[in-house]
C-alpha cells in the first residue's frame, strides 16, 4: 500500500499525519484519497474503524488549502459522531491553521452556533435537523459549500432524515463534489446516490474490520427474566470497560437505575438526554471514570473509545447490521475484546439473520444469500415492503435513538 508522501499533500497534512502516527494509508484512503483529490464523485462502501473519516476529511483540507475555493459540509447522522469528525478535523488542519471548523448540532448552544457562522467557516461538520434550522433562520448559506460529504448515509436514512437530508442537498450548489459513505449499500442509497452523485467513482471496502479483528464472541441462551441475573454475572466476571446495549432510552434508564441499585455505577446514554449531558458522559466513560456505560443504538457506531473490552448485547438489534456495528466498539485498533449477546425464544428469527450475516461477511465471494433474503427488506426505511408498517416503524426507531 502506498505512503501518505506519494499523494503530494500540503506540508500542513503531511505534518498533522506524522503526529497522528498515520503512516499508510488505510484501504478505503487509498481508494478514495487520489479520487477525491481528483475532484470526482465517490460513493464509498466502508464503515466505522476503515478509517473513513480521514478518507474524506484529508481531501477536502488538501484542497482547501491548495485550491483555495472550496468549502465543506460533512453531514453525520449523529451529534457524537460529529463531534468526533470535528476532533478529527482540527487535528488534520492543525493548531495554527486559519482554516476555520464549526460544529452545528442539535443541543448546542444557538448562539455559539451564529457565532461560528458569522465566520464563515471553510468546514462546517453537522446533524440534518439543526443544518436545516440555520437554512431556516437564514443564518447559513450554503451556496459556496462545494465539497459535500454524506457520512453513514444508511444510518442517516434508518434514522428517518431522508427529507432532511435532500431538502439541505437542494441549498447547495449543482456544481459541487460529492461523497456519499455508506456500511451498506441497499437500494435506497443506491437511489440516493444516483440522484444527487455524478458518475461516482465506486470505492469498496471488501474486508470488514469488525470480522477481521480479534472479537471473541459469547452467546447466551436464556429466557428474559433471567437475564438480568446472568448480566450481573458477566459484569462481576469482567475487569475494564463495558458496553451494554439495549433496544430502547427507557430500558437504558431501568437497567441503569436497577445496577446501580445493586451497587454498580453504570451511566446510561441516549437520545432524550440533553446534548450537554451526552457528551459529559461521553467524556467520563473514555477518562475512566466509570467502566459501564448503558446504550441505545446511538452509540452503535462511530463511537472510537479503544478502551472498550466488552460489549454486551442486552438486547438484540432492530436490524442486523447494527449488531455488526456495536461489535465494532470494541477490539478496536487491533486490540482484543469480547461480545456477550443474550438470546431469547423471541429473539431466534433476528439471530438468525444475524448468523447469516456474519457467516457472508466472512465469506464475502461464497454466497450472496443474504443479500437475497435479507438486506433489502430488513432496514426499518425499507419503504415499499413495509409500507403498512411505516407508522409503527417510525415509533420504534423513536423510541430506539
Ligand atoms: P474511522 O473509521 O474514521 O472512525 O477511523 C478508525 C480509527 O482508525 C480511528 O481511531 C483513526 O484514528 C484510525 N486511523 C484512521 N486512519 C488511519 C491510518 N492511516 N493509520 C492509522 N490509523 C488510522
Amino acid at each position: 500500500m502506498k505512503n501518505f508522501y506519494e499523494y503530494n499533500l500540503s506540508d500542513n497534512l503531511n505534518k498533522s499525519l506524522k503526529g497522528l502516527r498515520f503512516n499508510k494509508p488505510t484501504e478505503i484512503q487509498a481508494k478514495t484519497i487520489p479520487i477525491a483529490i481528483n475532484k470526482q464523485d465517490i460513493l464509498a462502501n466502508a464503515e466505522t474503524g476503515s478509517g473513513k473519516t480521514a478518507a474524506y476529511l484529508i481531501p477536502l483540507i488538501h484542497q482547501i488549502s491548495t485550491i483555495g475555493k472550496v468549502s465543506g459540509l460533512i453531514l453525520t447522522p449523529t451529534r457524537e459522531l460529529a463531534q468526533q469528525v470535528s476532533d478529527v478535523a482540527k487535528l488534520l488542519v492543525g493548531y495554527k491553521s486559519n482554516i476555520d471548523i464549526a460544529l452545528i448540532v442539535g443541543g448546542a448552544s444557538m448562539n455559539n452556533q451564529l457565532n461560528q457562522l458569522k465566520k464563515r467557516p471553510k468546514i462546517i461538520i453537522g446533524t440534518p435537523g439543526r443544518i436545516n434550522d440555520h437554512l431556516e433562520k437564514k443564518s447559513l448559506n450554503l451556496n459556496y459549500f462545494n465539497f459535500f460529504v454524506l457520512d453513514e448515509a444508511d444510518r442517516m436514512l434508518d434514522m428517518g432524515f431522508e427529507d432532511q437530508v435532500e431538502r439541505i442537498i437542494n441549498f447547495l450548489p449543482l456544481k459541487r463534489q460529492t461523497l456519499l459513505f455508506s456500511a451498506t449499500l441497499p437500494k435506497e442509497i443506491i437511489k440516493l446516490s444516483s440522484k444527487y452523485l455524478h458518475n461516482p467513482h465506486r470505492a469498496d471496502v471488501k474486508e470488514n474490520n469488525v470480522i477481521k479483528s480479534q472479537i471473541k464472541q459469547k452467546v447466551i441462551n436464556t429466557k428474559t427474566e433471567l437475564k438480568y441475573d446472568q448480566l450481573v454475572d458477566e459484569i462481576t466476571d469482567r475487569n475494564g470497560s463495558i458496553l451494554i446495549f439495549v433496544r430502547t432510552k427507557y430500558s437504558t434508564e431501568k437497567l441503569k437505575k436497577r445496577l446501580i441499585k445493586d451497587t454498580v455505577k453504570s451511566s446510561a446514554l441516549h437520545g432524550d438526554l440533553r446534548q450537554n449531558k451526552r457528551n459529559r458522559i461521553l467524556e467520563d466513560f473514555r477518562k475512566e471514570k466509570f467502566r459501564i456505560l448503558i446504550a441505545t443504538d446511538i452509540a452503535s457506531r462511530g463511537l472510537d473509545v479503544p478502551h472498550i473490552e466488552h460489549v454486551i448485547n442486552y438486547d438484540l438489534p432492530q436490524v442486523p447490521e447494527d449488531f455488526i456495528h456495536r461489535i465494532g466498539r470494541t477490539a478496536r485498533a487491533g486490540s482484543i475484546g469480547e461480545a456477550v449477546s443474550f438470546i431469547t425464544p423471541n429473539d431466534s428469527k433476528m439471530w438468525e439473520s444475524i448468523e447469516k450475516l456474519l457467516e457472508k461477511l466472512k465469506n464475502p465471494h461464497k454466497n450472496n444469500e443474504y443479500d437475497n433474503n435479507n438486506n433489502n427488506n430488513s432496514r426499518p426505511y425499507s419503504k415499499k415492503k413495509n409500507r403498512t408498517k411505516s407508522k409503527s416503524r417510525k415509533y420504534l426507531r423513536s423510541r430506539a435513538y
